[in-house]
């Protein structure tokens, strides 16, 4: 997979599944930017990666930030919607309205609004592009507790199906990938503080082991290439199993 000439924008960037997937564009010759709440990181990860890449102060939950710093970039050939929150795993009845809105909010509004910038400027320029959005293995079964987790994933993957199928014939594709567990401070978090427990998530997954996020890298580098030049409104799940095992017991 050569990116040579082409400009990558990842939103969360900054950590986890983002800095890995960043790391992946950069070495195979992208320009990237990374766009994170946390800009402070976010610059010191681009420099680490090379003076061609930046690193930007971003909530993509912020309408006018995100119109003004994808301004800043210029146009953009790879979008990858990858900010993200852990669900804390609260019963649903003691939920806040507050924790179901900011969880929507960043997941499925902040990431409509990167692509309908990025397609905007796609479009526009008549090269097209592509988006990968990070949907979940909770987007596709049901996970006790995450039920706005899981809805705005969920929601996420409706809205990359629309999006293919309305800017397939101005060459944008769009697709999902659907990780299951993967081993980044999100995960490692939820089970410090006994928000989810190690043992019974690699019990329950056929490969026995969490996922690295390079591996999701890989799958997100692999939709927005060329080597995916026919695939979009797709969702690859990168799950070590999760998703085909049904035994109630082994
Ligand atoms: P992470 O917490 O390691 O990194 C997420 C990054 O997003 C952080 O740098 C954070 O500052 C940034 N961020 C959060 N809110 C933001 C906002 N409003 N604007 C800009 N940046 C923001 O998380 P991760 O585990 O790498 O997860 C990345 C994505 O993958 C998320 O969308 C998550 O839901 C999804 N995902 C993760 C897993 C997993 O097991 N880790 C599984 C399925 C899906």
């Amino acid at each position: 997979m050569n990116f040579k000439g082409k400009t990558v924008v990842i939103t969360g960037g900054a950590a986890g599944i983002g800095w890995a997937t960043a790391n992946l564009f950069a070495v195979r010759g992208a320009r990237v930017a990374l766009l994170d709440l946390n800009g402070d990181l976010a610059q010191h990860r681009a420099g680490e990666l090379g003076a061609d890449h930046l690193g930007l102060a971003v909530d993509v939950t912020d309408e006018r930030a995100v119109i003004s710093t994808l301004n800043e970039i210029g146009p953009v050939d790879i979008l990858v919607n990858n900010a993200g929150l852990g669900d804390v795993n609260t019963p649903t009845v003691d939920q806040t309205l507050a924790h179901v809105r900011r969880l929507l909010d960043i997941h499925l509004v902040g990431s409509f609004l990167m692509s309908r910038e990025v397609a905007r400027g796609m479009i526009d320029s008549g090269h097209g592009g592509a988006i990968v959005n990070l949907a979940s293995i909770a987007a596709l079964t049901g996970l006790p507790r995450r039920n706005a987790y899981g809805a705005a994933k969920a929601g996420l993957v409706a809205m990359t199906k629309s999006m293919a199928a309305e800017w397939g014939r101005q060459g944008i594709r769009v697709n999902a990938v659907a990780p299951g567990y993967v081993a980044t401070d999100l995960v490692r978090g939820l089970i410090r503080d006994g928000l989810l427990a190690k043992d019974k998530i690699l019990r329950r997954t056929p490969l026995g082991r969490m996922i690295d996020p390079s591996e999701i890298g890989e799958a997100i580098a692999f939709l927005a290439s060329d080597a995916a030049s026919a695939i979009t409104g797709t969702v690859l799940s990168v799950d070590a199993g999760w998703m085909a095992y049904g035994a109630a017991e082994d």
